[in-house]
């Protein structure tokens, strides 16, 4: 890499997970990145001791007091400010999404964590990309198949991204009912946030990943799937017409990716990577997953191949529904009848605007209260 090149980053997000370990990635790399921007959501003081570490130009907060403030607009016009390369949008939900396209349409590059926008606004994410937009996908499964793909011109045919299975991997559907959010939270190989971790269990983010990998990498559902592999350490399949398989390797740490992500094209030594001795990994096991066992999971692939606002719908839906599990209002199981009853009641005309699509998330999520009478 170059000595000269510096890289300023701005975190949408810091005090989450995703966030935190991108700044322990910035940390590792003074010389060649630097925080410009940050801005987090509830957790001021956090957000307080970072601006106090990084002192970046550009601050935004709902809890923070005036002075530290400078940016009233928010998200959005932190993605766009002039002094920003590299936009690291891991906020929760809805709120990634006008950043997102607003730093597309300025082409800058978006490194991102939240799915929720590809979910959402997959063929208008798409639009932008293809019309010069960089957006780099930040989470080891989809950051897999970007990497394999490097230096290939021709067609994939085929894609396989991998799935720990989650907390519950090895109970079965009618064992899960009484489970509890601790218990759901206890993801066994990835370290994460409370909605992905959820979102694990259900399998309802490997769903997500799914449609991430169609809207990013231009794949038919019909050529993307998924598999179980409890050790987490492929990533990945990608396959190739002559019948070649890439896959990519590295031990569970999202800092890797993130990585990745910020210093692409470019690799470089020194950060979080344990060296992976070959001989002494034993046996890597895949298996077919079983979808009757994971009801989130088909929702999210039916409402993303119906397209349309479905994906909208499927999100807003989740978010609600695994919001009332974590606050012990509702079970394990009733996260996926929830999404499917606000997805059953959903009608999606085929054209859709980015309007329509932020409206239809608030509807589903409105409707996702009222049908759990909370
Ligand atoms: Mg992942």
């Amino acid at each position: 890499m170059a000595d000269d090149l510096m890289k300023r980053v701005a975190i949408l997000g810091s005090t989450g997970s995703v966030g935190r370990q991108t700044l322990d990635v910035v940390r590792s790399f003074p010389e060649h990145l630097s925080v410009v921007g940050l801005a987090g959501w509830s957790n001021s003081e956090l957000l307080e001791a970072q601006i106090g570490e990084f002192n970046p130009k550009i601050t935004w907060s709902r809890g923070l007091s005036e002075e530290t403030q400078n940016v009233s607009d928010g998200l959005e016009e932190m993605a766009t400010h002039p002094d920003v390369d590299v936009v690291v949008v891991a906020t929760t939900g809805f709120s990634s999404l006008s950043p997102t396209l607003a730093a597309l349409r300025l082409g800058k590059t978006v490194a991102l964590a939240s799915k929720e926008a590809v979910v959402m606004a997959g063929s208008i994410i798409q639009r932008e990309i293809q019309s010069g937009g960089k957006l780099f996908p930040v989470d080891s499964e989809p950051s897999a198949i970007w990497q394999c793909l490097q230096g290939e011109s021709s067609e994939v045919s085929g894609l396989t991204l991998t799935a720990s299975g989650g907390a519950f991997r090895d109970r079965s559907l009618d064992q899960l009912d009484d489970v509890t959010p601790e218990e759901a939270l206890a993801h066994p190989t990835w370290q994460m946030g409370a909605k992905i971790t959820v979102d694990s269990a259900t399998l309802m983010n490997k769903a997500f990943e799914i449609i991430e990998a169609r809207w990013l990498f231009g794949v038919d559902w019909d050529r993307i799937q998924a598999v179980i592999h409890p050790q987490s350490i492929v990533h990945s399949f990608v396959e190739f017409h002559d019948g070649s398989v890439k896959a990519q390797l590295a031990f569970p740490d999202m800092r890797l990716p993130i990585q990745y992500a910020l210093m692409y094209p470019e690799r470089i030594s020194g950060g979080f990577a344990e060296r992976m001795e070959i001989e002494k990994l034993g046996s890597l096991e895949f298996y077919p997953l079983d979808d009757t066992k994971y009801p989130c999971y088909r929702e999210g692939l039916k409402a993303a191949r119906l397209g349309g606002t479905y994906p909208a719908a499927l999100c807003g839906a989740d978010d609600v529904a695994v919001e009332l599990f974590l606050g012990g209002k509702i079970s394990f199981l009733a996260i996926s009848e929830l999404v499917k009853r606000v997805l059953v009641e959903h009608k999606s005309g085929d054209e859709t605007s980015l309007e329509d699509i932020v409206s239809v998330g608030n509807w589903a999520r409105i409707r996702a209260h009222e049908l759990a009478g909370i």
